[in-house]
């Protein structure tokens, strides 16, 4: 363990069992760690650097030892976030896996069997499983509790039918969280069921769709008689509300910037554009790439304390703070960072190819590009407008919408087609 007048002492959040020795991992310490890894093993050797990471217990230094974690509180995620930047190369977990790290590894850590953490958590880290999330449909979006695809017991196995929709990388994806409608005469909230869901499968087809930045990142996914296993069930029977709920609580946390280091990320990109092009401007662009500057730091200490209330597995709905923010942040970087280029801002660089990337372009590095992906960032994971709904209902503790559906069997609203 290293010593230091800096050190700070952390109590293993992971319960000692008695007459067990309690572990005590100082901040040092994990930052001894981190930089042994770095030292043992090439960082451009993606899936070793990143297997060794979480072996080590690093990659969610949360976790429970052996899941990849080493059982602290989240917050030393970014001493380790801060220690990698110091890596021959530096993975955005975000963009690399957005789904599996963000989404499928909490969930699989509250709700997954052994089995399942065997064979999922290191594999979704290393980024050799990519996942996608299977929720919203063309009649459920924001209602996304309305789903209509089914899924019919049949032994050890679920039957699958329906059509899911922008489900993100399901053309590169080994495996999605799949929520389903299980019992169609329960109200909408209690009939849904969740799954793990083997997207080789026979009879899951997946169907490209382009959107603005002219990339296929997202599909179709259409389900005709597909085979689920009900041991990759995640919660009970008709509890996939919840699993749902605390699957987009993650994403939201996720989507909202996560751990990041100081100045990077996407105002990193307004910073690249502004060091070549401030000699085409004043002091008032100047203002504005501080004001930006300022808000990404708010958004990054938020993240932070966010990251203090968070359990391993579920954060709260403080979460869809930092989404909010996030959102409506990136939209406002990606105007600037075009501004900030001056005439050339008009100019989409030549070639708009119509290609199917293999990771979620969130991470987005030219400013073109950036401007045209963030558009999609107040809707993805849950619109601004439903997030300041929640934050105005479960945060605020403000009345609640209307909702006439709530009580009836989802098999008895009425809906088009
Ligand atoms: C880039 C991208 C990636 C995506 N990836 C995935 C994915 O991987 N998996 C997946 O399942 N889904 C994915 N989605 C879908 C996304 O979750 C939905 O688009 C989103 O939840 C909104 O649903 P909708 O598009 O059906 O819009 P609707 O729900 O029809 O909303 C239309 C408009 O009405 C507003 N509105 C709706 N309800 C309310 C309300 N109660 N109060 C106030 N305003 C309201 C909305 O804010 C919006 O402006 C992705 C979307 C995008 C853009």
């Amino acid at each position: 363990m290293v010593a230091g007048s800096r050190a700070r002492w952390v109590r293993a959040a992971v319960p000692a069992r008695k007459g067990s020795i309690v572990t005590v991992i100082s901040e040092d310490d994990v930052r001894a760690r981190v930089r042994a890894l770095i030292a043992d093993v090439d960082a451009n050797d993606r899936v070793a650097f990143r297997g060794t990471q979480f072996d080590r217990g690093l990659a969610w230094v949360h976790f429970p030892e052996g899941r990849g974690g080493l059982g602290l509180s989240p917050k030393m995620q970014t001493v380790v976030a801060a220690e990698l930047q110091n890596a021959a190369r530096v993975y955005d977990d975000i963009a690399l896996n957005p789904i599996g790290i963000g989404m499928a590894a909490p969930l699989l850590v509250t709700y997954g069997s052994d089995e399942m953490l065997d064979r999922f958590l290191r594999r979704i880290f290393t980024g050799e499983d990519i996942w996608c999330q299977l929720f919203s449909e063309p009649g459920a979006g924001s209602d996304v509790a309305s789903l209509a695809t089914r899924a019919v017991r049949d032994g050890d196995e679920w039957i699958v039918n329906g059509q899911k929709v922008w489900t993100t990388l399901g053309h590169v994806s080994n495996f999605g969280l799949l929520a389903a409608r299980t019992d169609p005469d329960q109200p909408k909230h209690k009939g849904m069921s969740y799954f793990v869901v083997d997207m080789h499968e026979a009879g899951v087809e997946v169907r490209p769709l382009f959107q603005i930045t002219g990339e296929a990142e997202f599909n179709e996914v259409f389900f005709t008689d597909a085979r689920v296993r009900h041991e990759y069930m995640l919660g009970q029977e008709g509890d996939g509300w919840n699993v749902a709920v605390a699957t987009l609580m993650n994403e939201r946390v996720a989507l909202g910037g996560g751990v990041r280091s100081r100045g990077s990320g996407p105002i990193e990109v307004v910073l690249e554009a502004w060091r070549d092009n401030q000699h085409l401007h004043g002091p008032a662009m100047r203002d504005r790439v501080a004001q930006l500057w300022i808000r990404s730091e708010v958004l990054r200490f938020t993240n932070q304390r966010a990251r203090t209330v968070a359990k391993a597995g579920t954060p709260g709905p403080e979460g869809s703070i930092g989404k909010l923010l996030s959102a409506e942040l990136n939209k406002d970087i990606g105007e600037c960072a075009l501004d900030v280029l001056g005439a050339a801002g008009m100019l989409h660089p030549a070639g708009y190819p119509m290609d199917r990337p293999s990771h979620a372009g969130l991470d987005a590095r030219d400013p073109y590009r950036m401007f045209l992906r963030m558009r999609a960032q107040s809707i993805e994971g849950g619109t601004s407008e439903v997030m300041r709904n929640i934050l105005g209902e479960r945060v605020l503790g403000l009345p609640k919408e209307p909702a006439t559906d709530r009580d009836l069997a989802w098999s008895k609203v009425p809906r088009n087609g």
